[in-house]
């Protein structure tokens, strides 16, 4: 296993000679471990609303979007499609809406769970432990919950509290598991006061949480959100993500690892393609109907916004075939069982 004082010095190495050496063993060991499959996802952002104010995020409460959210048939019909282009994965996102309500997203779930072979992903925020285990209940497989950042002063920042209660995504996470969810989580990388340090912690955490899925893109400012004009790091947040990538899939090699439409945003020429190259073994295209997409702006000028989903599809599988990957069929499930050293 990767020691602290490793992830500490890939996190300061800037020698390009000897970053490629990270990148081959994080490939390595993500060809031994997932093999050459990338798994597609299917991604459907269900609602933007949100009652919560994180200070990063374009579609805090409040703040100047349209919003709308997906009926049942219409997230059902997007499931379909899912099936139709053969991704094994449907995952349903939004931001923390109580009007996606307990009985609605279960029903819409077991339509999906009845009619399709999908494995079934929510990424719905901050749940009640009675919604949590009736979803799971109803068929939804995996929860992802990033947890943003492990250092707790600047997490209480970017992601203030609700009044009523605490926000502990790391205890979440634990609760989703003893559910029998397979749990993802993950963080920003290049928050304004975020350190090394911080990072270093956050793949540590990767790895004492055992994620099954880890997502991990850069922070990307939104000028509408007050975290907009604070002084974020000085290093380059495009290369640090591919230093998380990469020391991620040695910390948690049997995990799925997304390269993400964040890093796609900064680099469109080729930064999901290079996260594959760096660890990374999972895309998740765009699912949400056109005419939504442009209202989930968590952040501004997000790739692939216009593009229908078979235009997408196409344009991913292309890409695969350049660097000589496959797509994966079926669920993609973690591979839990004991995996051997990096
Ligand atoms: N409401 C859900 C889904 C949020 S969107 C939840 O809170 O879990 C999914 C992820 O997008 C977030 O977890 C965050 O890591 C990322 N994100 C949000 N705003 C961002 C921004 N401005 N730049 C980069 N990533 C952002």
């Amino acid at each position: 296993m990767i020691t602290r004082a490793e992830i500490v010095d890939w996190l300061h190495e800037d020698d390009p000679v000897r970053l490629a050496e990270l990148w081959r063993r994080a490939d390595d060991v993500r060809r031994r471990v997932m093999g050459d499959e990338v798994q597609l996802r299917g991604l459907v952002e269900v609602s933007n609303h949100c009652v919560r104010r994180c200070t990063y995020c374009g579609i805090r409460a409040g703040a100047p979007v349209t919003r709308y959210r997906m009926s049942p048939l219409e997230i059902f019909e997007c499931a379909m499609q899912a099936t139709a282009l053969g991704y094994g994965t449907v995952v349903l996102q939004a931001g923390e809406d109580p009007g996606l309500e307990l009985d609605i997203v279960s029903e819409t779930i077991r339509a999906i769970r009845k009619r399709t072979e999908l494995a079934i992903t929510l990424s719905l925020g901050e749940r009640s432990g009675a919604e949590l285990a009736a979803w799971r209940q109803a068929g939804a497989d995996r929860y992802l919950l990033r947890f943003e950042t492990s250092n707790r002063e600047l997490y209480e920042r970017i992601h203030p509290a609700r009044a009523d209660e605490p926000s502990d995504r790391i205890a979440m996470l634990g609760r989703l598991r003893a559910l029998g969810y397979e749990i993802g989580g993950g963080v920003m990388v290049g928050l304004p006061g975020q350190t090394r340090d911080d990072l270093a912690d956050d793949v540590e955490m990767f790895a004492r949480l055992d994620l099954d899925m880890i997502g991990v893109g850069p922070y990307l400012p939104h000028p509408a959100t007050p975290l907009a004009g604070e002084a974020r790091p000085d290093w380059d947040s495009e290369l640090m993500t591919y230093r998380m990538v990469a020391l991620a899939r040695l910390a948690c090699p049997g995990a799925n690892i997304p390269g993400t439409t964040a890093l796609a945003t900064v680099n469109r020429a080729d930064g999901r393609e290079l996260a594959l190259a760096r660890g990374a073994n999972v895309l998740m295209p765009n699912l949400t109907p056109t005419r939504y997409r442009e209202h989930y702006e968590i952040y501004p000028d997000k790739a692939c916004l216009r593009e229908t989903a078979p235009v997408c599809d196409g344009c991913l599988r292309g890409r695969l075939q350049t660097i000589g990957r496959t797509v994966g069929s079926g669920r993609g499930d973690a591979r839990r069982t004991a995996v051997g050293e990096p």
